[in-house]
């Protein structure tokens, strides 16, 4: 046993005694991960075009990996509702509301802009776009329009409940859950009736997270398959710098940044934290989505890293919305790189430009697979670069998206116990349990 910053760190033979639920489940998942790697390599190395692959890929492999999807996104919706209702009823003070509120912004905002700042500096000192020549040549990209600020912020406010939820717009569904929770709490005995209803609901509904998590290895299994038979090394060829600028990123913000701000600001180890989001990790990579994830990230930040009700359930849905630091960095190093391969200047105030729009494109994010790059289009216009440049990376993107999607989450996990220690919400003998 070792004693870190004050915190017991297990060995990982004694984290392994005694494998509770989660730890057994963790260890399956990770072999669903590993198991469809090689099996999708496997495939796409040796079985190519065969029948056998086509009916595996297409058939078998999608299927289970889309029943897998659907039944993470099947219980986001009522989980954010009744959850984030409890946690806010649970505040009891509805002035708190806004000083948790402003403390998981200001971090948010905080963590992404440092994210897209490495991102510029490592793209600046590697020069991933450096020597291509791309005025002449047509990659053959139409960008979808990004919606305008104006939009965007009337979007967040709801004027139908029920509509929010069906179309799954999540920062709508959000408020109402906040509005909800403050009438409960300023509703006196109706109010406390209801609130034993929405607690009851959100025991079962993390009940529920648990059950359709038992089919967790498989699908991922199912998922990290197909995505490995269908990604041939060809489309890396020429792109390997940039592949290899936003992955080194993403690395080093997911492994200095975040344990960084979580020594400095919620005085714990980084060590337990890592171990205990393995499966919501895994769970993000193969998915690429933090919407997907949400059920699994809030329940590990929740029962297993000890962050209160009141706290998670508010900054982990949020953060799954619209915190995404991975995809500010690949915003970040896409820019750049365009810019490099199509030999256009950006200069200092240029990438200040970067930073800031940047920050607004990873927030309009939505946490589904793709939209960064998407939003990322937002990004070239505002800085007048050919939009078109975005054909050139969406080759070696489902894999970036599958590991930016990762960080994105451990962002929101992190920034979710910095909140609740600043506010006496952080459970410490559950965060270092093993
Ligand atoms: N797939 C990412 C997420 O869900 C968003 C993106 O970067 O496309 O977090």
């Amino acid at each position: 046993m070792l004693e870190l910053w004050g915190v017991r760190i297990m060995s990982a033979a004694e984290a392994d005694t005694g494998l509770g639920d989660t730890s057994a489940l963790t260890r399956r998942i990770l072999i669903g991960l590993a198991g469809g790697m090689s099996l999708g390599i496997g495939l796409n190395v040796f079985a190519g075009d065969s029948s056998i692959a086509h009916f595996l890929v297409n058939g078998v492999f999608h299927v289970v990996g889309q029943i897998f999807l659907a039944s993470l996104k099947l219980i986001v919706v009522p989980l954010v509702l009744v959850s984030l209702a409890c946690g806010t009823a649970a505040l009891e003070d509805v002035t708190k509301l806004g000083r948790i509120g402003g403390k998981t912004l200001g971090l948010y905002l905080l963590t992404t802009a440092l994210a897209i700042s490495l991102a510029i500096i490592a793209a600046i000192i590697v020069g991933p776009g450096e020597g291509f020549d791309l005025a002449a040549q047509n990659v053959g990209f139409a960008a979808k329009e990004a919606p305008g600020l104006a939009e965007t912020l009337i979007g967040i406010f709801p004027d139908n409940p029920f509509r929010a939820m069906a179309e799954g717009r999540m920062l709508q569904v959000i408020v109402f859950a906040v509005l909800l929770g403050v009438a409960m709490t300023l509703a006196g005995e109706p109010g406390r009736d209801l609130l034993r209803v929405f607690e009851s609901a959100n025991a079962v509904i993390m009940k529920l997270v648990f059950v359709l998590m038992q089919i967790a290895p498989y699908g991922i299994f199912c998922l990290i398959a197909k995505v490995f038979a269908e990604q041939g090394p060809e489309a890396f060829e020429q792109l390997i710098m940039y592949f290899l600028t936003v992955l080194g990123v993403l690395i080093l913000h997911a492994t200095v940044t975040y344990p960084t701000i979580l020594i400095l600001f919620a005085r714990v180890a980084p060590l337990p934290f890592y171990r205990k989001l393995r499966a919501p990790m895994t769970v993000a990579f193969s998915t690429a989505s933090s919407g997907a994830t949400l059920p699994v990230t809030l329940r590990t930040v929740e029962e297993r890293l000890g962050v209160d009700t009141s706290i998670g359930s508010f900054t982990v849905p949020l953060g799954a919305t619209i915190n995404m630091d991975g995809t500010a960095i690949m915003q970040g190093v896409a820019t750049v790189f365009i810019a490099q391969a199509y030999g256009i200047e950006i200069g200092p105030a240029g990438y200040l430009t970067v930073v800031l729009t940047a920050t607004l494109a990873s927030i309009g994010t939505a946490g589904v697979p793709g939209v960064g790059t998407i939003m990322l289009a937002m990004v070239l216009r505002q800085m007048e670069l050919p939009v078109e440049g975005i054909g050139l990376i969406l080759g070696v993107d489902r894999l970036l998206d599958m590991t930016r999607t990762a960080v994105n989450i451990i962002g929101d996990a992190a920034v979710s116990c910095v909140v609740a220690r600043s506010e006496g919400k952080l459970d410490l003998e559950v965060f270092r349990a093993p």
